[in-house]
Parts: C-alpha cells; structure tokens; sequence
C-alpha cells in the first residue's frame, strides 16, 4: 500500500536546549503540531501532496511565531516583503512569488500562479496585481506587525547588516537578542497516489533591503519537487542555498548517481554546503513516502506524520 508523508520545518538557525522558555516550546510545539494537523487530514482523505503542502504552510502563515504571512519580519524600510513557492512534482508545475506586500497568505498567491497564470515566477507589484484578479485576501500592514519582529528590526535598522531572524552573527557587535522567533516554514508531502510535492514561504532577513529575494522563492535552490527524485524545501542562510542550487542539487545527486534521498540530503547540507559557510537546513520527500530532516545549524524547528503511524514533533539537534 502506498505510504503517505508529511513533512514540515519552521525554520533552522542557532535552535538549543534551554534558549527557548517552557511556554515558548509549548507554542512552538503547538503551532507545528497545528500546521502538521492541516495538511495531514488532507492526506489521509485521499487528497493531493500539493493541497496538503499548501495547508500546512497556510496554518503557519497565520501563526505569528513564523516568519511568514502574519508573522513575517520587517525589511529595512520598514515593511514586509514576503516570498513563496510551490512546485508539485506530478509534472513539474511550479509557481512562486516574491517581494509581495499585504497578501495573506503569499503560498496560496505562488498556487494560483502555477495554477492560473501562464508564468512561473512573479515579483513584486505585477504579483499583487495578479493576487488582486484572483481575488486572494489581502490585508493592511496592521495585520502584520508583531511586537518581536519589530524589536528585532529596531535593533538593527540604522546598520546595513541584515539578519536571519535566528542568527545574530552578521550583527558584528550588537548582542543576540533571546527572544528572536523563528521561522521560514515549508513542508513536503508524498500522496496517496505516490506524488510528492514541496512549498515554502518567508518574510526573509530583517532589515533585508534593495528588493533582496532569498532561495525560498527561486525554483531548484530553496524548493524543488520531481516525483522521479524528491521533494525539498530549505531555510536557512538563502545566499547560500542560492549559489549551491541546494534543492535541485539532491535532486541530481538521485537522478544521476542513484544514490538515497538520505545520503544525498546529507551530503548537500552537512558536506557541501557546510564548506561554503552556509547554515541552516532542509525537509525532503519521496514517492515511496521516505522523509528526512537534514540540517547543520544547531537545531530545526521540525515535525513528520506519516501512514505508518509515526510522528516526530522537534526543535533542537539530536
Ligand atoms: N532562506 C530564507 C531566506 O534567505 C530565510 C530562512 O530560511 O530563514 O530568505
């Protein structure tokens, strides 16, 4: 019988025992939990890997803990430019959006563009237009904002460093604060069919600025989905996955050399991409309904539900 998967991640960064309080694990847990509850009863009513990536994505765009729809952080001028994408690896539709403002929920914007558009890959005001014609919800930048996420940006807005809001590295000099939240959300899922699909989407980095787009949105660097290989969505530090190709990378390492969704998950992250300085992580996907968790920072906010019963909800390294 054909085994069906969910797999999801909110984000990957510095994540350790101890920095989160017992409430704020509580909320975390929750929140993954919630999203994991979504995408998985679609699943298990027969339904298809994208619909089940699209609501379990949406169920944490709505929840200000992540770094996506309402909860996505503040770029330098102050606003949220938020970035999505879906691809569904029956036939390789994708869609995808990025440096959009005031939509709700940015990957249900990125469907309608596989859906509906005629294109792949929209940006900016075109993409609020096209939102506006499908008639997708929009919302003040009231709705948006979210106390931590401003304090984060205070932090920092009169630098021209930007950050992963859970690394304060490239802050050079200004103390990490323990509050930061986190989380890029994504999620992959293998249907009762054996198809597999995979989405993600993002406010970025704070204080991002110039129209700065990550991998999230970029089709083969932070989300890739082919029913012959895998399903993948990244977080992480997306210059990085970017020049690695990062998604599209274990795709070829399957196709090519044959070798396991395990191993070629691994290599990318934990070899390759580690020697570039890049850090953070990734859920992967295939049609036999296998999942893995790769990551090299210290920790991803993570969960998996499966047909065999199985369920894993974590945060920290193991
Ligand atoms: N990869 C995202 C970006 O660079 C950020 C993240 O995953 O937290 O925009």
């Amino acid at each position: 019988m054909q085994k069906t998967t969910l797999i999801i991640h909110g984000g990957a960064g510095n994540i350790y025992k101890g920095m989160l309080t017992d409430q704020q694990e509580i909320d975390y847990q929750n929140g993954l939990k919630y999203a994991l509850d979504k995408g998985y009863e679609i699943l298990k009513n027969g339904g298809t890997a994208p619909d089940a990536v699209i609501a379990a994505i949406v169920a944490m765009e709505d929840n200000p803990l992540f770094n996506a729809g309402k909860g996505a952080v503040f770029t330098k001028k102050g606003v949220h430019e938020m970035d999505a994408c879906i691809m569904d690896g029956k036939d390789l539709s994708a869609g995808a959006v990025a440096g959009v403002r005031h939509i709700k929920n940015p990957i249900a914007l990125a469907n309608e563009v596989m859906l509906h558009s005629g294109h792949v890959f929209l940006s900016g005001s075109g993409a609020g237009e096209f939102a506006l014609q499908q008639g997708l919800a929009t919302l003040p930048d009231e709705y948006f904002f979210n106390k931590e996420r401003y304090e984060q940006w205070i932090e920092i807005r009169d630098s021209n460093f930007y950050q992963l809001d859970h690394k304060a590295d490239n802050l050079k000099g200004v103390a990490p604060n323990p509050n930061h939240k986190f989380g890029t959300v994504g999620a992959a899922a293998c249907d009762a069919q054996g198809n597999i699909a995979a989405g993600t989407s993002t406010g970025g980095m704070t204080n991002k600025r110039f129209g700065r787009i990550g991998d999230s949105p970029v089709v083969g660097s932070g989300t890739y989905a082919n029913n012959a290989t895998c399903a993948i969505s990244c977080t992480g530090h997306g210059e990085f996955f970017l020049r690695a190709v990062v998604a599209h990378d274990i795709s070829c390492l399957i196709e090519y050399k044959g070798i396991s969704l395990h191993e070629a998950c691994d290599f990318v992250v934990k070899d390759k991409l580690k020697k570039m300085g890049g850090e953070g992580g990734l859920i992967a996907v295939n049609r036999l309904g296998e999942a893995h968790f790769s990551y090299n920072s210290t920790g991803m906010n993570r969960a998996m539900r499966n047909s065999e019963g199985q369920e894993i909800v974590a945060f920290y390294g193991d």
